[in-house]
């Protein structure tokens, strides 16, 4: 059934008391056909909602939100190695990496407890603790809106980069994500290049296991991170800046302590938060909006900013940065 004037404020991480005109709850691929053979006056403006945990609604959404809730978990391949899954997309990604860690599969634990749907984890190529999720796609299966049709883009037709993919740029509002297909290994391939993570498996006596990242990680980041159902947030607001070679070489002279990781000859990714902190922008607050006291790259709803608000507080931070630095920064959140 479709919904008129629906509140999404329980349905976006950051809290935004915004309004849908139409809403629709997207439960069986089924519903697809029922969907759109729909009214057009429905179907002229569509947005597709997961969890919410990487938007920012400005303003009332003067279309159909269509709330992706398809689940299911089931085989598709298996041999000695490596198993593949099809997960709908409307499952609760943190439940499904700690499925995988019960079926003894190993792959996404560095990506355990990111807020949010499985539909949404190819858009923006997910990562965490030195793992991208793209590492672990085989299939994205989808709705194309426009060619009303179920259609498929294997890994190398995603064209996943950092923090994007098809899904952000060619196909943007184009598709509905249903399905997502995952090729796990039965064997324990461990990912310990992060700090703290290195720590851990220096510490841990007995054989370091799949769940016991997944635990760390866990900790980790319900110490460092806002829970959205107490702070109003997004996760990072912003991608890590990439620069070149020259760019690196004058900034780490201008400021020695500054923290980057190589990507290659030419290439080198600034930690954005770094950059907020250092200009004292830690922890600020004007209004209701503001950055989080633990890490300056999450901005947070402190209790009733609006989304106009908090776009314009994110505004008021990247220009601070392109200001102080000469570098602009470039929005990880969907802004509708
Ligand atoms: C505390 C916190 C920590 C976070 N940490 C991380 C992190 O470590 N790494 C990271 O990468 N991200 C992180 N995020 C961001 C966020 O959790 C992820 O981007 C997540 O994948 C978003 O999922 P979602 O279902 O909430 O997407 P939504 O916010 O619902 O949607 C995000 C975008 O995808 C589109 N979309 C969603 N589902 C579909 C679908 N089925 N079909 C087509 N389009 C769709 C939406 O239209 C929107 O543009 C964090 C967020 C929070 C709040």
């Amino acid at each position: 059934m479709i919904l008129k004037n629906y509140n999404l404020k329980a349905l976006n991480s950051f809290g935004v008391d915004v309004k849908t005109k139409y809403y629709y709850a997207l439960q069986k691929i089924d519903d697809i056909n029922f969907l759109f053979n729909q009214k057009k006056q429905f179907l002229k403006k569509i947005l597709v909602l997961g969890g919410g945990s990487n938007i920012l609604f400005t303003k009332d959404y003067d279309g159909l939100i269509i709330h992706n809730q398809i689940k299911g978990i089931e085989k598709v391949e298996e041999n000695k190695d490596f198993l593949t899954l099809r997960v709908g997309a409307g499952e609760n990604w943190h439940k499904f990496v700690l499925y995988t860690l019960k079926m003894g599969l190993s792959g996404i634990e560095n990506l355990s407890l990111i807020p949010g749907c499985v539909g949404a984890a190819p858009i923006q190529n997910i990562g965490a603790y030195g793992v991208e999720v793209k590492d672990f796609i085989s299939k994205v299966e989808f709705y194309h809106i426009k060619e009303r049709k179920i259609d498929k883009k294997n890994k190398i037709e995603c064209n996943f980069g950092y923090r994007d993919s098809i899904f952000k740029k060619s196909l943007k509002n184009k598709v509905i994500i249903t399905h997502v297909y995952f090729k796990l290994s039965k064997k324990f391939n461990k990912v310990i290049s992060y700090g703290t993570l290195k720590e851990l498996a220096q510490k841990k006596s007995t054989e370091l296991k799949a769940e016991d990242i997944s635990n760390f990680i866990i900790e980790i980041r319900n110490s460092k991170l806002p829970n959205p159902e107490n702070i109003g947030n997004a996760g990072s607001f912003f991608k890590n800046p990439i620069v070149s070679s020259s760019k690196i070489e004058k900034l780490t002279k201008d400021y020695p302590q500054i923290i980057y990781f190589k990507i290659d000859n030419n290439n080198y990714k600034v930690s954005a938060g770094w950059l907020i902190e250092n200009i004292g922008l830690k922890g600020y607050r004007k209004g209701d909006a503001g950055t989080y006291e633990k890490q300056a790259l999450v901005i947070i709803n402190h209790s009733n900013a609006s989304g106009k608000e908090l776009l314009l507080f994110s505004n008021f931070i990247s220009e601070k940065v392109l200001n102080t630095y000469d570098i602009k920064l470039e929005n990880e959140v969907n802004i509708y």
